[in-house]
């Protein structure tokens, strides 16, 4: 079960995390909680130029800092991509499905790690507080051309 910030009214994040309310917050928060899967500084400012024409890159750039200084949102940083992509903070983890073409990050249900970790901790004494798990692939719409953009060559 993922229980996230995503139940929540923007003004009861806002004052939770005591933070000011802004209509460019309330934006990119949007859009947060609308995104199937954990998008870059890029997409959500495009997202958020479709919503506010006034909005720049700079100030995305400067609230999604705040909301991850905030632990609104957490900042993930892909292997094979240079870009990080944001999501709103859930309890609990997720893992994903990430596509070596298009770089779409898939949400996957449930953790395939959890009984193999109690397996490492009785077996090797290892106090285990995390992990860390991606699957690479190619997502339905790049399977069909993915020649010439193996794992190896990383990012095209
Ligand atoms: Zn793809
Ligand atoms: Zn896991």
């Amino acid at each position: 079960m993922m229980i996230g910030l995503k139940q929540f009214e923007n003004k009861e994040i806002f004052s939770y995390f005591k933070i000011k309310n802004t209509k460019q917050r309330n934006v990119v928060l949007d859009i947060l909680k609308k995104a199937e899967y954990p998008l870059t500084s890029k997409e959500i400012f495009f997202r958020a130029k479709n919503m506010d024409d006034s909005i720049n890159f700079s100030t995305i750039y400067r609230i999604l800092n705040v909301f991850e200084s905030k632990g609104i949102v957490v900042k993930l940083n892909i292997m094979n991509s240079d870009e990080a992509v944001f999501e709103l903070k859930t309890v609990g983890h997720k893992h994903y499905l990430i596509c070596l073409k298009c770089k779409k990050m898939i949400p996957i249900e449930g953790c395939p790690l959890g009984d193999y970790e109690k397996f490492i901790e009785n077996t090797t004494d290892f106090d285990i507080m995390g992990h860390h798990l991606e699957i690479f692939g190619y997502c339905s719409e790049c399977k069909g051309d993915k020649k010439g953009d193996g794992v190896n060559e990383g990012k095209n």
